[in-house]
């Protein structure tokens, strides 16, 4: 039996109610605050996240899905093209079997016949040319080619910049002529990365179509990431991000601290909106790029004669990135990182001006908070305010929601100053923390219709459409069902009405509606049955 893959889940009814439930809600406190929906692709070259992610976080050092998107069979016409410009006097070319598919990276083979030449030439493409390459061709060269000729001519068509010497040695031992092209002469395969998040990809989008001409930009997604973690309660590789960015030009605001405390007030309005009211809103500053360079600097100090009896993680990031140091969760490091400075301590003026405005607005608006001087979060793009929203009844994997201001970010990509500022709740978790509501939000039948006896599906067939247009939720059952069947049916599915549509009924245009919750069975005439229905929900 096939399974869903390992740290992957089918979400199945009646949960996925709640999980709509959770969108419906957000995508509400969104419309309030003018928040519009952006949808990025779900994969994105891997450089985006390697230069905005970091490369020393673990996501990209070692959670990311990756993969050679190498030109696939289908690209044939790509290299047919290149010979026909290599031998303008051609007479046909011959695809050569489909050996490609074993090969990550293609490698197609043609044969060329060319007008007037004796023997034909046998082709293979190959990004890297490896030994197999050589061997594929030699082989060609042993199946002959019926041409009277007998043996062809051998080429490797290869990047230069990946060719070997030994590879190289060995097509002249063979026999097997090598043509060298540079990146330009041909697409090379390009490493593409399943969103592990999603602001890189918004920011992408804000850089690829100009989005600064709108001023600021409050964008909201929704929607599946993937890290390769070790999977437990609360930690899926496909997991499912609820979030927004806030960004723009500076000349729109996008700076202002005023668009923190908005957004951090935001996520408070919608857990209540949830019914989650014992959620924690962790918040601290970690400085921009002034502040870093003095803090890595006594962080690198301070942690010079202990690292050595820290994990090897830590060990690295004590050279590499010191601030991933706090990332640490082995406990036997947690005394030593508890005695490292803190970024507070380092914080330039406006920073500090900054995170005092955030602070003083959250307290006016009643927004509650805790200082939290730890709290680095585990993504490199984060400047000045950072925060994390927790809630006890998840348990280890407590954290609902992450974000910050990520003011470099857009230039580290290529693009315009765009100051900006976003969060990510994981929604796997917010659901799971929803439990007790699935009831509350699962939509039931309001009424089962149960046709009595031969020819009476169409009758019902008719009626549920008229009900389903006065925007009641109707089940059919079939005329092949006993009464009895069709009671016990509509009970499973906890429809509140089960409707009788027999001959007599049609006739008269009285039906039998039965309450389910009280027992109570009247007639009600055609005309008066949505609305009778309606009045009991
Ligand atoms: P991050 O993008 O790491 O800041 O994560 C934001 C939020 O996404 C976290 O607070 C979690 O709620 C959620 N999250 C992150 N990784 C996972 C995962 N592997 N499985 C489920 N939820 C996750």
């Amino acid at each position: 039996m096939i399974k869903a893959v390992r740290g992957t889940r089918d979400l199945l009814p009646p949960e996925t109610a709640l999980w709509n439930f959770v969108e419906a809600a957000a995508r509400d406190i969104f419309r309030a605050y003018n928040f519009q929906e952006i949808r990025t692709p779900i994969f994105e070259e891997t450089q985006l996240f390697a230069r905005s992610v970091g490369e020393e976080t673990d996501i990209v050092s070692k959670e990311m899905y990756t993969w050679e998107d190498g030109t696939e069979p289908a690209d044939y016409a790509l290299y047919e093209e290149w010979l026909i410009r290599r031998y303008p006097g051609i007479g046909t070319l011959e695809r050569m079997g489909p050996d490609f598919s074993k090969r990550k990276v293609f490698g197609p083979t043609l044969r060329v016949h060319p007008k007037g030449k004796t023997s034909p030439t046998v082709v293979r493409f190959s990004h890297r040319a490896t030994f197999q390459d050589v061997h594929n061709l030699t082989e060609a060269r042993e199946r002959g080619t019926g041409h009277p000729s007998g043996k062809p001519q051998l080429l490797l068509v290869t990047l230069s910049a990946t060719l070997s010497e030994s590879v190289r040695a060995f097509a002249k031992k063979e026999g097997v002529e090598i043509e060298e092209l540079t990146l330009k002469d041909f697409a090379p395969p390009q490493s593409l990365t399943l969103r592990p998040e999603n602001t890189a990809g918004v920011v992408r989008a804000y850089i690829e179509h100009k989005l600064w001409e709108r001023g600021l930009n409050k964008l909201f997604y929704i929607g599946p990431q993937f890290r390769r973690e070790r999977p437990q309660k609360g930690r899926y590789r496909q997991f499912y991000q609820i979030g927004a960015e806030v960004i723009g030009p500076p000349s729109a605001g996008s700076e202002s601290p005023a668009r923190d405390a908005e957004l951090l007030e935001m996520l408070a309005t919608f857990l209540e909106r949830l019914g989650i009211t014992d959620w924690d809103l962790q918040l601290n500053s970690v400085g921009c790029p002034n502040d870093r360079a003095a803090y890595n600097e006594a962080l690198r100090k301070a942690l010079e004669p202990v690292v050595a009896k820290m994990c090897v993680d830590c060990q690295r990031r004590a050279v590499t990135n010191p601030l991933r140091v706090f990332d640490c969760k082995v406990p036997e490091d947690q005394p030593i990182i508890e005695t490292l400075p803190r970024i507070s301590q380092y914080l330039d003026e406006p920073c500090r001006k900054h995170f005092a405005q955030v602070k003083d607005i959250l307290t006016f608006v009643g927004v509650e908070f805790q200082e939290n001087d730890r709290l680095v979060r585990g993504l490199d793009y984060y400047t000045r305010t950072a925060f994390e929203f927790t809630h006890g009844a998840l348990g280890a994997q407590n954290a609902i929601l992450g974000g910050g201001r990520y003011d470099g970010l857009s230039e580290a990509l290529g693009g315009p100053q765009a100051p900006g500022i976003g969060f990510a709740i994981g929604e796997d978790r917010l659901v799971m923390s929803l439990k007790e509501t699935a009831d509350a939000v699962q939509h039931k039948p309001d009424v089962y219709i149960a046709p009595l006896g031969d020819g009476m599906n169409r009758e019902a067939a008719r009626l549920a459409r008229e009900l389903r247009r006065r925007d009641l939720i109707v089940e059919l059952g079939d005329e092949s069902f006993r009464l009895k069947k069709s009671f016990e049916t509509a009970d499973k599915l906890g429809a509140k009405f089960t409707l009788i549509v027999g001959e007599n009924e049609v006739k008269s245009g009285n039906f039998a509606l039965k309450n389910l919750g009280t027992g109570e069975q009247v007639s009600v005439p055609r005309s008066e049955l949505a609305q009778k229905i309606q009045s009991s929900r």
